[in-house]
């Protein structure tokens, strides 16, 4: 039995042959991709390096098909996200593709969150995000694919929601859905050769799916890709300097105003008016928090780009986008999320700036804590 390759951006079968076949991928970037593990096909590579095609489901006519498909379809869809990037998860026009079908919320990464942060306010804090897209879940949980932390409570929750109906996983890409499913596999079947893999109808794309007990099928759909990610807006080296690895460790500030903390090169905070306050930074353990004085910040970051503040590493400094920036005044004590990095608790009443990469979105919400 040949092992089949697929591309991890958008699940085609990896082929050498035809050039404007789903899956292309030049032999010599074929090599270079299983060496890294990183194995995409050309497509998905020239999107992921060099913003070449737009969002795929909003052009491809295969997405569309498979969209439409989810729509007419008697299923119970699991919408995976990722809870450091609702933003950079959402799958545009899924409220219109679901249909009638009830969803499933599920927030991946949980083993990321320290412990002291309250699960309930991050589920609420999903849920009420997902509705402002218009989608309303009949539950929200939160599992980590990686760790198999509630794999069992998703699977239950799955079978109880289901009914008597399919099940379609969807996400985009790097929400951590492959993992998600493997760990499914691993758990209902233990058995490779149960995954059949076939086509969508009326599609190139290929499905996997995961038999139920009672004939129906759980079909993971190819993930798809959303650009306004931090997986997207910054080279891979960079990448892996900020996406959380590990549980993150929060780090407390002492701030006056006028005060600024870089995050690397690639997100700014301003703490622009209130008095001296104790903020608290959530983000990749690794990453360089640099503090200056704010009138200074501009002219600190021209200069320190790719030395002091990095990521971005030297060379790089022209591939991450220019910052822009978003003032928020909070009536709350709040987070200021980076969507992809992880956010500032700020107290109430104080007037802040949070910067991100052009397509990254910051917001402002309730804090976890
Ligand atoms: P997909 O593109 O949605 O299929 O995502 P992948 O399964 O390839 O995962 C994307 C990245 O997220 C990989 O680097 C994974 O190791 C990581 N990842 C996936 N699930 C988890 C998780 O539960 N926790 C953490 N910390 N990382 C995860």
């Amino acid at each position: 039995d040949q092992e089949e390759l697929r591309c991890i951006g958008c699940g085609s079968v990896i082929q050498t042959i035809n050039k404007n076949g789903l899956g292309y991928t030049p032999k010599s970037a074929l090599e270079r991709g299983l060496k890294s593990g990183d194995l995409y096909c050309q497509r998905c590579f020239r999107l992921r390096h060099y913003n070449e095609i737009a969002p795929v489901s909003l052009t491809d006519d295969d997405f569309l098909a498979l969209l439409n498909q989810i729509r007419d379809a008697n299923a119970l869809i699991v919408y995976v996200v990722d809870i450091f990037d609702f933003n950079g998860s959402l799958i545009p026009g899924l409220h219109r593709f679901v249909g009638d079908n009830p969803v499933l919320l599920v927030g991946n990464k949980e083993d990321l969150l320290p412990r002291s942060l309250r699960r309930r306010k991050l589920t609420d804090w999903l849920r009420q995000q997902a509705n402002e897209a218009g989608i309303r879940p009949l539950k929200t949980i939160l599992v980590s694919a990686k760790k198999n932390h509630q794999i069992d409570n998703l699977l239950d929750e799955i079978e109880t929601l289901r009914g008597d109906r399919d099940v379609y996983v969807v996400g985009v890409t790097n929400v951590g859905k492959s993992t998600l499913i493997n760990q499914i596999i691993k758990q209902r079947t233990g058995v490779q050769d149960l995954i059949t893999t076939s086509r969508f109808p009326g599609t190139t794309l290929d499905k996997i799916e995961i038999p139920l007990d009672d004939g129906h099928q759980l079909v993971d759909t190819p993930g798809i890709i959303h650009q306004e990610q931090m997986a997207y807006v910054l080279p891979p080296e960079d990448l892996r300097l900020v996406a959380p690895q590990k549980e993150i460790k929060p780090h407390t500030y002492q701030l006056s105003d006028e005060q600024t903390i870089f995050l690397g090169g690639i997100g700014r905070f301003d703490y622009l008016k209130g008095p001296k306050v104790g903020v608290v930074a959530y983000f990749e353990n690794n990453l360089v928090l640099h503090r200056t004085k704010y009138q200074n910040a501009d002219q600190f970051y021209q200069r320190h780009l790719g030395d002091l503040l990095v990521p971005p590493h030297p060379g790089n400094e022209s591939q991450i986008p220019p910052l822009v920036r978003y003032e928020f005044k909070t009536r709350q004590k709040s987070d200021l999320v980076f969507e992809g990095l992880g956010w500032i608790t700020v107290p109430a009443n104080v007037t802040v700036a949070g910067w991100a990469p052009k397509g990254v979105a910051v917001l402002l919400r309730k804090a976890m804590i």
